[in-house]
This record gives C-alpha cells, sequence and structure tokens, in this order.
C-alpha cells in the first residue's frame, strides 16, 4: 500500500478552480470571468508587443549568460521597481531608505515580507481587509504572522465601509501590521478616496501600525502608474516606515515569468543595509535566487525611455478597455431595465467588479448560462468582450428578477 494512501483529496482552489470547471464544460457559449488575467477583445491572452520586441533583443544578445543571479535578484530591476513605485524624485530613494528585492511576482514578495516581520518585527499580528484575495490569508498565516481583520466592504452600498475600517485599525493593537491594496482592491473594485487615504494615513500613523502595501495593478487600474501608486506615495512621503510587494503579472502581463519585488522602506540607510542582509537569510532557504529572465525584461523596458513609454501606451489601452467593458455591461443592464442600481459597476475600478450577485444567483448563471465566475459574485471585466456583454447581461437580468 502507498505511504501516502491516508491522504484525503484536498479541495481545488477557490479560484484556479473556476477555470478548471470551465475547461470542462463543452458548451460553445461558455464564458470564463474567473480568471485574473486580462483578455483581447477576440478573448485571447495577450503578450505586450514592448515585451515581444525586448525579448528578441535579449536573445539576440550573445554576451548574456544563465548564471544564477544575487540572491536579491538583479540590481537594475531592483532600483528601477523602487522608482516606479515610489516616483523618481522619492526622498526615501535619494537617501537609500530603500531595500528592494526581486520576489517571485507578488505572491512571493508577500510571502518573503511576512517571513521577514515574523522574523525579526515586534508585532506578528496582520490585519487584511474584509473580503481580500483568498491568497492573503493562507500566505500570511503559513509566513507565520497571526492574521486578524478588519471591515472593508459595505454590501449595501457595494462600496466602503470607511467608518469600519477606521473603527477596527482604530482598535488594532499597537503596531500591527495592515495589509493595504494599493489600489483596484481585489475582489472589491473599490477604493479609498484620496482623502480616505490620508484618513487611513493618519490613523496607523498615529496608532504606529506598520503598512504592507500590496500593489498587484499598479497602471491597471486607471491607466496611469502614477495615480495608481499615489496612495503609497502618501505613506512615504512624511517619511514613515513600510513594506510594499510589487508584481509586474498584470501590468506587463508577465503573469507565468513570476516577476516582483519586495520593498521595505526605513528610517535611515543603516538599517536598510541590515534589513537587506537578513532578508537575504530569508530567501537563500526558500529558493536560493529568483529567476533571471522576467527580471530582464523588465529591468530593458523601465531602463529605456522609448521602451518605457510605449509600455505605458499598451498599458493604459488595457486599462482603457476594462473601463470600456464596465460602461458596456452598465448600459446593457440598463437597457434591459434590470431591477437594481448597477452604477457601482462603473464606480468600481480594476480588473474585478464584484457584482453583489449571490452564491445562489452565480450557480444559476454557471449551470443554466455557463458563466464561469467565483461565487463570491466577483467577475472579471477582462474576461468580457462587446460580444460577450449581451449574454451576461440576459443571464444577471434573469437571475435577478
Ligand atoms: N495580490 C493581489 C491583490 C492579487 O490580486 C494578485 C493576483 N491575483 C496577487 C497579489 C499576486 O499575483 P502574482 O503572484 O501573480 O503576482
Amino acid at each position: 500500500d502507498s505511504v501516502f494512501a491516508h491522504l484525503v483529496r484536498a479541495p481545488e482552489d477557490p479560484i484556479l478552480g473556476v477555470t478548471v470547471a470551465y475547461n470542462k464544460d463543452p458548451s460553445p457559449i461558455k464564458l470564463n470571468l474567473g480568471v485574473g488575467a486580462y483578455r483581447t477583445e477576440e478573448g485571447k491572452p495577450l503578450v505586450l508587443d514592448v515585451v515581444r520586441r525586448v525579448e528578441r533583443q535579449l536573445l539576440n544578445d550573445m554576451s548574456r549568460n544563465k548564471e544564477y543571479i544575487p540572491i536579491v535578484g538583479l540590481a537594475d530591476f531592483n532600483k528601477l521597481s523602487a522608482k516606479l513605485i515610489f516616483g523618481a524624485d522619492s526622498p526615501a530613494i535619494q537617501e537609500n531608505r530603500v531595500t528592494t528585492v526581486q520576489g517571485l511576482s507578488g505572491t512571493g514578495s508577500l510571502r518573503v515580507g511576512g517571513e521577514f516581520l515574523a522574523k525579526h518585527y515586534h508585532q506578528r499580528i496582520i490585519y487584511l481587509p474584509t473580503p481580500t484575495w483568498g491568497n492573503h490569508t493562507k500566505v500570511f498565516n503559513l509566513a507565520g504572522l497571526t492574521v486578524k481583520t478588519y471591515r472593508y466592504y459595505a454590501p449595501a452600498t457595494r462600496g466602503l465601509d470607511f467608518q469600519g475600517l477606521l473603527e477596527d485599525l482604530g482598535s488594532a493593537p499597537s503596531g500591527s501590521v495592515v495589509l493595504l491594496h494599493a489600489c483596484a482592491h481585489n475582489p472589491t473594485g473599490v477604493d479609498p478616496t484620496l482623502e480616505q487615504w490620508e484618513q487611513i494615513r493618519h490613523l496607523i500613523r498615529s496608532k504606529s501600525l506598520l503598512p504592507f502595501f500590496d500593489s498587484a495593478y499598479q497602471g491597471f487600474a486607471s491607466g496611469s502608474l502614477d495615480a495608481d501608486a499615489q496612495p503609497v506615495r502618501l505613506f512615504v512621503a512624511e517619511g514613515g516606515e513600510l513594506l510594499v510587494a510589487q508584481s509586474y503579472a498584470k501590468n506587463m502581463g508577465l503573469y507565468g515569468e513570476r516577476v516582483g519585488a519586495l520593498s521595505i522602506v526605513s528610517k535611515s540607510a543603516d538599517v536598510s543595509s541590515r534589513v537587506e542582509s537578513q532578508l537575504k537569510l530569508v530567501i537563500r532557504p526558500m529558493y536560493s535566487s529568483p529567476p533571471i529572465h522576467g527580471a530582464s525584461i523588465v529591468a530593458a523596458i523601465l531602463k529605456d525611455r522609448d521602451l518605457y513609454n510605449d509600455w505605458t501606451i499598451e498599458l493604459k489601452a488595457m486599462a482603457d478597455r476594462i473601463i470600456n467593458m464596465r460602461q458596456q455591461l452598465f448600459d446593457a443592464l440598463r437597457a434591459r431595465g434590470t431591477p437594481g442600481d448597477w452604477s457601482h459597476i462603473i464606480k468600481q475600478i480594476g480588473m474585478f467588479t464584484f457584482t453583489g450577485l449571490n452564491s445562489e444567483q452565480v450557480s444559476i448563471l454557471t449551470k443554466e448560462y455557463h458563466i464561469y465566475l467565483t461565487s463570491d459574485g466577483r467577475i472579471s471585466m477582462a474576461g468580457l468582450s462587446s460580444k460577450t456583454v449581451p449574454h451576461l447581461a440576459d443571464a444577471i437580468h434573469a437571475v435577478v428578477t
């Protein structure tokens, strides 16, 4: 008998499981709105043109080899990633108070940050918004932190529960880590306004809480890299400490290349260099050193003014297509006279809309209309196209009336 005979079958990942179910459905009208990845108007994955061009250059450059890169990753990549999120003129960068290490996309960067905090930070409690990206809880639990939650989403308004957020963070034990979605909150698409961010910042600093930003969608939310980084920059401007995990999955379409970064802003260059030395001790036994290819692509694009410019144009086109899909879905529901206020579809931002449909309605969408989405009613706007909007609008209309 197998030494593993006692194993019970683990459940499918709630998000990735949606695609597994979708793939099994033979219906020609099936629609996958579960995927957290950009699709073109034709429903195809997109490799950015600027990425293709850089990859060709890399391939032809015979001076390149495949030696291991340092534990902390490519130096250029790290420097440019910090500049991208904090801004070219960031005082923290100028004062050498930023430590950046290359990570395995957003997830790996969150995990390294979590393990670093569990090992070296005095308060091992992290507060996550309710709801949040499903993987957050597991990532931080396994990193060795105690996970608690703060109120974030108000189902009644399909907007922010700002009062609840302030109350919950206001009563968090001093020093607690607070996970904040830098922009395009997943799964709700609901972000605080800049005025609200300013109040959140004030509360966090006055209670000596430690902000940990998850920046998985910079540029993807509004189409502007600077606008989407504004909340993070507010917290850096006043000189305080924080962590940021960046991902290039969405904004450069580098999903499977697993390229991201973890930055820790501290109070002095001296502390910063000790932080880096300890980050190396977290990374080395986990995966030794990060992969070279994706980070080389990113560094090449961020380094060259023309490539960078081309990237921002392609990025804006992706963001605009998503914003356009929101408008089309909203208009289609209006045109059908679907009961309810659907304005949240155009107010929310980023890849996802939190429709407000309950799990029973979702299950009817899937069974009767072959539309696949997570049971919390989250749909990926990037999975929609002008051709499929009517089918989705008909189905939503049917399940709510
Ligand atoms: N954080 C959030 C909020 C996300 O939505 C995602 C991707 N779905 C990630 C982190 C991590 O993604 P990746 O590891 O692919 O960069």
